[in-house]
């Protein structure tokens, strides 16, 4: 892992500052940053991942009480804040008239979605600039999200629309925030993700809502069916055999194999998988099988994230 100097820090914030994009690491996903409040800047996201406008972006910003500016106050806003930012942890809330995030950050809706994220070098990126950070994953839209450097030089790399990729290392948790609308008939899980519903209800002591399929799409309107996918493997679940030629992405111990096999985590370990998901499930893609076949996976804990993104995936 290389580690960019304060010098590649210093050219980002100038890129940034100048309209330009920069991706950059997180802790959940590699990201396609943006100055929050340069429209222009922000449409380049978009068009650069083909992202439908229609699907909100995230704005990642240095600190709480910078994030919560944009907002009108929620009451359970602040306890989240202190126990999971910075951290994979995404409030979608009401936006406050004041605000200077461009409205296509947000898709037009009236709420916003904020996030602190904990990986030291966006924290040093995001206090070199004066302003929020619009960043969706660095992937075209519906792919697979990359949690490596080198995954946004595969997809981008060659692309001018991209200023500079910052080299973080291997994303720590390896899949997305948890998006958590405070609306105001409750705290909802728009989408699962690095931290458990368990944790969010532990802290906030009521449950959390959830949305059935169709609402989801006007409240989290990037909940999109096919997301996560693989560009040429098809994704077959819960498998408890494997095919002829079938490749395998196996977890806990097993006496499967497959053409060929990794494994999420020997140790059943929901974390590990996590953190490997996106990794094996590309490496398997590009090993030329023509279908993959998962094994089942517990939705405890992170495994309703990880079983939420291998649905998307095979849709
Ligand atoms: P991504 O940036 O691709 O990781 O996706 C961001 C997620 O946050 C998507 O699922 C969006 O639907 C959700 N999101 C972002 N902004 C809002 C918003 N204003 N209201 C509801 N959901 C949002
Ligand atoms: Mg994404």
């Amino acid at each position: 892992m290389t580690k960019p100097s304060s010098d590649a820090l210093a050219i980002a914030a100038k890129a940034l500052q100048a309209g330009r994009l920069v991706a950059v690491p997180t802790e959940t996903v590699y990201g396609l940053a943006a100055n929050a409040y340069d429209a222009r800047a922000v449409e380049a996201i978009f068009a650069l991942k083909g992202r439908p406008s229609s699907n909100p972006l995230i704005s990642h910003f240095k600190d709480a009480e910078s994030a919560f500016a944009h907002v009108e106050h929620h009451p359970m806003a602040a306890r989240l804040a202190d126990v999971f930012w910075p951290g994979p942890l995404t409030l979608v809330m009401k936006k406050r008239e004041t605000s200077a995030l461009c409205s296509l950050v947000s898709a037009g809706l009236p709420h916003v979605a904020l996030r602190v994220p904990a990986h030291s070098m966006m924290q040093e990126l995001l206090r070199l600039v004066d302003f929020p950070l619009a960043a969706p994953s660095a992937n075209p839209s519906e792919c697979i999200s990359p949690t490596s450097a080198q995954h946004v030089r595969d997809y981008f790399g060659q692309n001018e629309g991209l200023s500079l990729i910052l080299d973080g290392g291997v994303c720590d948790k390896g899949l997305e925030s948890t998006v958590v609308g405070l609306f105001e008939d409750g705290p909802t899980l728009l989408r699962p993700g690095g931290v458990t519903r368990q944790a969010l209800e532990g802290v906030l002591g009521v449950p959390l809502l959830s949305l059935p399929e169709d609402p989801a799409r006007l409240l989290s309107p990037g909940q999109m069916l096919r997301h996560y996918a693989p560009k040429n493997a098809r994704v077959r679940l819960n498998a408890t055999h494997v095919e002829e030629g079938e490749a395998l992405l196996a977890f806990g111990p097993t006496h499967l194999v497959g053409t060929p096999t990794l494994n999420l985590s020997e140790a059943s370990d929901l974390e590990e998988a996590a953190h490997n998901l996106f990794e094996m499930l590309g490496a398997l893609d590009a090993s030329g099988a023509a279908s993959i076949a998962v094994m089942p996976i517990p939705s405890a804990g992170i495994g309703e994230a990880i079983n939420d993104r291998l649905k998307r995936a095979s849709a």
